[in-house]
C-alpha cells in the first residue's frame, strides 16, 4: 500500500500531534470516505478548520474532493459532483425530486473526501 510520506506543508502547520494522529487513523483506510464534521471531532478540530483540511488533503493528492448537494425535498444528499466540476449553475435539475433548481441558493453544500493513500507527517 503506498504512503503519502512526509507531508510537510505550510496548509498543516498548525496542526497539534494528536490531532495528526488522530488524522493517520481516520485516513489508514484507502477509500473510506470521511465528512468534515467527522474529521473535526475526531481531530478535536473546528468544522472550518477541518473543511480546510480537506482542500490542503486534496491538494497533496491524499484525497478525492466531492461536493454533496443538499436540497429540500431530503435528508440526504441529492447529489455528490467532483469539485473539480464545481457547483451546479442555473438549470440544475434536482436528481431526487425532478425541480429545475433556478437560484443555487436554496442547496446547501458540504465536503466529502474519500481517501486515496493513507498519510505520515514529517
Ligand atoms: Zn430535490
Amino acid at each position: 500500500m503506498r504512503t503519502l510520506d512526509g507531508v510537510s506543508d505550510k496548509r498543516f502547520s498548525s496542526l497539534t500531534p494528536k490531532s495528526k494522529a488522530a488524522l493517520v487513523r481516520l485516513m489508514c483506510e484507502p477509500s473510506r470516505c470521511l465528512m468534515p464534521h467527522e474529521v473535526a471531532i475526531a481531530a478535536d478540530l473546528s468544522y472550518e478548520e477541518a473543511f480546510e483540511l480537506f482542500i490542503g488533503l486534496g491538494i497533496v493528492g491524499a484525497v478525492s474532493l466531492y461536493i454533496l448537494l443538499y436540497h429540500m425535498c431530503s435528508e440526504a444528499p441529492v447529489d455528490k459532483i467532483p469539485i473539480t466540476q464545481g457547483i451546479p449553475r442555473f438549470g440544475y435539475c434536482c436528481p431526487n425530486c425532478g425541480l429545475e433548481v433556478e437560484n443555487t441558493d436554496v442547496l446547501e453544500l458540504d465536503l466529502e473526501a474519500t481517501v486515496l493513500t493513507p498519510i505520515a507527517w514529517r
